[in-house]
């Protein structure tokens, strides 16, 4: 995908130059890290002889949307499970996924909490039939495997010739899997920076994110320490309304250099990205790479 230079003027004023890799243009639907996330998981599906693929989501979901597009591109049948009952009017993300033949499963917030129970997956296996599973963000093994890939593509394009690569991070899943690609290609001094967009990793159930940083490489055999967590620019928590001050950076943001975000993932990584310029985190001279993961689709979720 291709890398842009970015016209930014807080960091040209720092003499701060940043790049972003647009994997929000791989595909209209199938597109930025979930297509990588779900790529070694159909594959994995379509080896094991399923026609069927099951996965968890809320209403807005990315990945619900990449994977329903996924399942109607490659002929495979679809369930989401959603977290919610099933509300009047459905998502616009919800509509799209059922209009490409996904069967959408509501379960309350409860239920949703005990979703890996053997319980649901019988319950499930009896309404929908034999399935292969993916969790929620397609945050397994084989997501860190294809992520990995994106860390050596970048590589390809960049070299070593850069100072942090910086993302997005909800389950850390993609920041485990590209800082291997990276290191694997022989990046050794540069970090991978991610962004977390969780108020706290019991935001999505994990104990620590940086533990499962290491789980999800360790998943691949893999272990890097080529990489960070930085907290504290979540804006309030996952899929929260952002607040007043960051909704008037995303809007000025996206004036200015013609680049969309999200509000729920790529907006809070640029904000922390402001922040850190403005503090002089990174020297006069540096040069960054954003990953742009898509997610364009979540702003219908949004009153912008
Ligand atoms: C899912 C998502 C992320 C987070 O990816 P993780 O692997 O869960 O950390 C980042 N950006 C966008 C746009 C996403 O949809």
């Amino acid at each position: 995908m291709p890398l842009q230079r970015l016209n930014w003027a807080l960091a040209t004023q720092r003499s701060v130059e940043i790049w972003v890799r647009r994997d929000d243009l791989i595909d209209t639907h199938l597109s930025g890290n979930k297509f990588y996330k779900l790529y070694y998981n159909l594959r994995a599906a379509k080896a094991a002889g399923y026609k069927q693929l099951l996965s968890f989501g809320g209403a807005y979901s990315n990945h619900i949307y990449a994977l329903a597009a996924a399942a109607k591109a490659y002929g495979f049948q679809a369930v989401g499970v959603i977290r919610g009952e099933r509300p009047k009017y459905l998502s616009p993300t919800l509509q799209d996924a059922e209009a490409w033949g996904m069967k959408l499963h509501f379960v309350s917030r409860t239920d949703y909490r005990e979703r890996s129970s053997p319980e649901l997956r019988q319950k499930l296996t009896d309404i929908y039939g034999d399935f292969f599973e993916i969790p929620e963000g397609g945050a397994n093994a084989y997501g860190v495997q294809g992520t990995k890939a994106l860390g050596v593509a970048i590589h390809r394009q960049v070299k070593s010739d850069y100072t942090s690569v910086c993302l997005a991070s909800g389950t850390a899943n993609t920041l485990a899997g590209v800082a291997a690609g990276l290191q694997r290609a022989g990046d050794l001094a540069q970090k991978v920076i991610g962004f977390s967009v969780l108020k706290d990793a019991g935001d999505r159930g994990f104990q620590s994110l940086g533990a499962q940083v290491i789980n999800y490489q360790k998943a691949i055999n893999e272990s890097t320490s080529n990489w960070c967590l930085i907290n504290g620019f979540h804006g309030g928590g996952y899929g929260k309304k952002l607040p007043t001050n960051m909704r008037q950076f995303m809007t000025g943001f996206e004036c200015e250099t013609e680049l969309q975000l999200d509000p729920v993932y790529t907006a809070k990584m640029c904000w922390g990205v402001a922040q850190l310029l403005a503090k002089d985190y990174w020297q006069s001279g540096s040069r960054l790479v954003l990953i742009h993961t898509g997610g364009l689709q979540g702003r219908r979720g949004f009153d912008l």
